[in-house]
């Protein structure tokens, strides 16, 4: 699962962009084609909106601001580009410090990163009848588009379906046993309603995507603050300032891995550094929203991309690893921070963790199901190496033989070269089916992308584990 990676640059004010630039330009393209398609709805009048505690709205405003709205009806609300949209109200709470509710919505049609707290001037003051489609103006869902074309733009739908199958990208909850399906279905009401809106982690305050289980009293402020080196969570800034000034860390626990110009990775075995890992994964959960490890982090181990200058090694994502993975994956959760994506940051966090494996001289896949921003970034990875290779070689190769050049899967490599129509199903396997003119339009498309950041190996000081049966975690 992966950053992962967008929205408009309006909700997303600040460094808020998901990882991967082409994952960015996805979304925010996707945003304009919905406007596009779906233009917001037009207002037969000025909106009728309760401006500054309704003054000037006369007596019904007043009365409004009282009584808060029902959850599970819709309205139109201003988003915070300036269009209206139908949203369903998902959840009210009181504002004590500006003293009025506040209501959480989410937008139809939308993905639920979009959903967020609004106080009620964002809010028209009649119901929106759902009923009406003409809102929808087109045959178009726009949450499927969202899934679909924004998150693959150069893969058609045949093509993602295919990909899809064959990656188990995500099961419908009747492929899932029982207990499985319950789990998910408690996911799904838990993780309903973001409270914290916005972190404070060094220099950077961050909007949050998704929910994350930070304990009762922290899960519902809505604005944690965080020490950028020991990960503690805190809720008041008078706090923070006095932790900040006693925190002797200035780096990730653990021991440094590798050491490249202002890049270090180090590596936190999660047993033994257990607070500092858990502390890691909420802080991670605000971004992805489909991960489950918080607590069980003995299994795993994590690996901290930081960015160094002279006052300290600054968190700038992470990928996690089991320490036995039965199912052979070398990243379990992989995340890059949103004031550090688009800058490449995902891609060599990719290639780092198949440097690992081909130092394990093993075979490696990321975990599923894959966020869809990571799933952009891993098949632009994917691409670019593949083609590295193809473009230059001249004889037989097999999918086997590429794999054991990479450490990518079998199954990685062939949806990818899929993806690129250079593979064909003949006699019961998939053969490599490439002329050196097809390698090379690929090479010119926007599809391949040389990563900006490379692992130097020669900067590596790492050795493969010595394997142990240890029973392996689930994440
Ligand atoms: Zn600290």
């Amino acid at each position: 699962m992966m950053m992962p990676p967008t929205v408009a640059n309006a909700r997303r004010r600040k460094n808020a962009m998901p990882d991967g630039r082409s994952g960015a330009a996805a979304y925010g393209s996707l945003t304009t084609r919905l406007q596009s398609q779906s233009p917001p709805v037009q207002m037969k009048s000025e909106p009728q909106q309760l401006s500054n505690g309704g003054k000037g709205s006369g007596d019904d405003a007043d009365s409004l601001e009282e009584m808060p709205l029902d959850i599970g009806e819709h309205y139109l609300v201003r988003r915070s580009d300036d269009s209206w949209h139908p949203a369903e109200v998902i959840q009210t709470r009181f504002n004590e410090i500006e003293n009025h509710y506040e209501y959480y919505v989410h937008y139809e049609g939308y993905n639920r990163r979009l959903d967020e707290w609004v106080p009620r001037d964002r809010i028209m003051s009649s119901r929106f009848d759902m009923s009406d489609g003409t809102w929808k103006n087109g045959d178009r869902n726009p949450s499927i588009d969202l899934l679909s074309d924004s998150s693959d733009r150069k893969i058609t739908r045949n093509q993602k379906r295919r990909h899809d199958e064959i990656n188990h990208v995500q099961k419908t909850y009747a492929e899932m046993d029982p207990t499985t399906a319950a789990l998910e279905k408690e996911h799904e009401a838990i993780t309903k309603v973001k409270y914290i809106d916005r972190i404070q982690i060094g220099k950077y305050e961050i909007d949050t995507w998704y929910f994350s289980p930070y304990p009762e009293e922290y899960g519902k402020q809505p604005k944690l603050w965080i020490c950028e080196y020991c990960l503690k969570y805190m809720r008041l800034e008078k706090t923070y300032r006095y932790h900040m000034s006693e925190c002797t860390h200035r780096q990730p626990l653990g021991k440094e891995i590798y050491r490249k110009g202002t890049l270090s990775i180090w590596e936190v075995d999660g047993k033994e550094h257990k607070i500092y890992c858990q502390n890691l994964c909420l802080l991670a959960k605000l971004f992805l929203d489909h991960k489950t490890l918080y607590f069980d982090v003995e299994p795993f181990l994590f690996y901290i991309l930081c960015e160094v200058d002279k006052h300290g090694a600054h968190l700038v994502g992470y990928f996690s690893k089991e320490k036995e993975s039965p199912d052979g994956n070398n990243v379990a959760c992989i995340l890059t921070l949103p004031p550090f994506q688009r800058q490449g940051y995902g891609k060599l966090l990719i290639a780092f963790s198949y440097e690992l494996s081909r130092i394990e001289q093993a075979v490696g896949s990321p975990e599923k199901p894959l966020s869809d921003l990571g799933k952009l970034s891993y098949r632009s990875y994917w691409s670019w190496i593949l083609l590295e290779i193809l473009r230059g070689f001249r004889g037989t190769l097999s999918i086997k033989d590429l794999s054991q050049m990479t450490s990518i899967s079998q199954t990685d490599i062939i949806s990818t070269l899929q993806s690129m129509n250079m593979v064909k199903y003949w006699k019961g396997q998939h053969v490599i089916c490439v002329t050196p003119k097809l390698v090379e339009e690929h090479i010119k498309s926007s599809q391949y992308k040389k990563p900006r950041l490379t692992v130097d190996s020669s900067a590596l000081r790492w050795g493969a584990p010595p394997r142990k049966n240890v029973k392996p975690g689930k994440k």
